[in-house]
C-alpha cells in the first residue's frame, strides 16, 4: 500500500495507547493478537488518512476543553482522558480523576494528605507547594481564589504578564509531584519557579529571531459619541508608601474635560483590587457630577468583562465589584469599554498623581497643571484620527 513506516509507527503507537485506555477505563481485557490487531488498525487509519477519497481537505478546529465533533477523533498528547477533559474533570491523571475512573480507591492528595487531589489542588492550592506561588513573580495572584484550574488559567492569560512562566511552573510542579510519588529525587517547591525560569530562558534561546516587527500603532483615546460622556478610570499602587491611588476623568465628545478626580487611599492593594475600587469610585463620581448616560472605560479587561457579565467573575473579584455593580444601576444608559493602557493615559496619570494629594481632589473642567499636556495630546490624537 506504500504507507511510510514513520506514519505506520505513529499510528501504531496511538493504537496501543487506545488499547491501553480501553484496558484501564473500560475493562476490555480480550486482547487476542495485539501485534496483528495493532498493525491492521494502523494500516486502516493510514488508509483513511491518506486515501484522497476520504481526505478531501485538512481542517483545523479548536476543541481544547470541548468534545470533538461527531466522527472526529481527539488525540490527547498528555494525560489519560478519553476525550473530554472538561467532563472528566481535567486531562491530568490526578488522584481525583483516577478515583472517578475507579483506578484508585482514594482521591486524597499524597503530599498534604488532607484534601482531594484535583488539577487545581495538585498545581495550585496544595499546602505543600505554597512556596512555589509566593515567589515575587506571582504577587498579583496572592488573593486569587479560583474554583477550578480553568478559571485560574483564564485569569493568568488575561492578567498575568507571563503565562509562559506559569506553564513552565505548573509543568515543574506536576513533574515534582510525579517524582515524589515514584520515590525519586525531586526539587523543593521554592526551587521550582527558579528552574521554570531557567527552562523558559533555555526555550526562548532556541526560538529563531523574527524579523523586526513594524511599530505598533499607538492606541489612542477615543471620544464618546456626540452628546455622550466617557468616564475613564485607573488604579495605581505605591508599594513603598503602602498606599494606592485612583484616577477618574469624565470627558465629552470633543475631548474636553468635564471633571477629574485623584484620590489617595491605603493600603497598597493588589492590582485587581485597586482596579475594582477605582471602577466603583468612577461610577460614584459620574453620579455626583450628574452624568446619567456614559461609556465607562478602563484598561483592566477582567473588570470590564466582569461588569459586562453583571458583576459575575472569579470569586476574589466578585465581592469587590458589588459596589460598582450597584452604582451602575444609577445610570439610565451605561456602556462598558476596554482599552489598552495607552488609551487610558489621562486616568492613569491622575491615579499616579494621587500620591501628591491627601484624601482626594476634584477638578471641575480641568486637570492638575502637570497633566494638561496629556489632555492636549489626547485631543491632538483625535484630530489626527479624523484626518
Ligand atoms: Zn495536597
Amino acid at each position: 500500500m506504500g504507507v511510510p513506516w514513520s506514519t505506520l509507527f505513529t499510528l501504531g503507537v496511538w493504537c496501543l495507547w487506545l488499547r491501553r485506555n480501553n484496558f484501564i477505563f473500560r475493562n476490555q481485557h480480550n486482547i487476542k493478537n495485539l501485534m496483528a490487531e495493532t498493525i491492521a488498525k494502523a494500516f486502516e487509519f493510514a488508509f483513511l488518512g491518506l486515501n484522497e477519497r476520504h481526505c478531501h481537505s485538512l481542517t483545523t478546529i479548536q476543541v481544547w476543553c470541548l468534545p470533538p465533533p461527531e466522527h472526529w477523533f481527539k488525540l490527547n498528547s498528555d494525560g489519560s482522558s478519553l476525550g473530554n477533559p472538561s467532563k472528566a474533570g481535567g486531562a491530568l491523571p490526578t488522584k481525583a480523576n483516577l478515583c472517578r475512573r475507579h483506578v484508585t480507591e482514594s482521591a486524597t492528595c499524597e503530599r498534604c494528605i488532607r484534601e482531594e487531589e484535583t488539577t487545581l489542588h495538585s498545581l495550585w492550592s496544595c499546602s505543600k507547594i505554597v512556596s512555589a506561588w509566593t515567589a515575587p513573580e506571582w504577587c498579583a495572584c496572592q488573593n486569587l481564589n479560583p474554583s477550578n484550574f480553568k478559571e485560574l488559567l483564564s485569569w493568568i492569560l488575561n492578567n498575568h504578564g507571563n503565562p509562559e512562566l506559569f506553564a513552565m511552573t505548573t509543568w515543574g510542579l506536576w513533574h515534582q509531584r510525579n517524582q515524589a510519588r515514584l520515590l525519586r529525587p525531586f526539587s523543593s517547591s521554592d526551587l521550582v519557579v527558579a528552574q521554570a525560569k531557567e527552562r523558559l530562558d533555555e526555550f526562548i534561546a532556541t526560538i529563531p529571531l523574527l524579523p523586526p516587527a513594524l511599530p505598533r500603532p499607538r492606541m489612542k483615546w477615543k471620544p464618546p459619541d456626540v452628546y455622550g460622556f466617557k468616564i475613564n478610570f485607573d488604579g495605581a499602587i505605591f508599594k513603598q508608601e503602602n498606599k494606592s491611588g485612583i484616577g477618574v476623568v469624565i470627558r465629552d465628545h470633543s475631548g474636553a474635560v468635564i471633571a477629574s478626580l485623584s484620590q489617595l487611599t491605603a493600603p497598597a492593594f493588589q492590582p485587581i483590587e485597586i482596579e475594582a475600587l477605582a471602577v466603583a469610585r468612577a461610577l460614584e463620581f459620574g453620579k455626583e457630577i450628574g452624568i446619567t448616560e456614559a461609556v465607562l472605560e478602563g484598561d483592566s479587561e477582567l473588570i470590564i468583562n466582569s461588569l459586562k457579565a453583571g458583576g459575575k467573575s472569579i470569586a476574589s473579584v466578585e465581592s469587590l465589584l458589588q459596589d460598582a455593580f450597584v452604582l451602575s444601576n444609577c445610570y439610565s444608559k451605561l456602556l462598558y469599554s476596554h482599552c489598552r493602557r495607552e488609551g487610558n493615559r489621562l486616568a492613569h496619570s491622575l491615579a499616579r498623581y494621587s500620591i501628591n494629594v491627601s484624601n482626594y481632589v476634584v477638578w471641575m473642567e480641568e486637570v492638575p497643571t502637570s497633566l494638561i499636556k496629556v489632555v492636549q495630546q489626547d485631543i491632538a490624537n483625535m484630530a489626527n484620527q479624523f484626518q
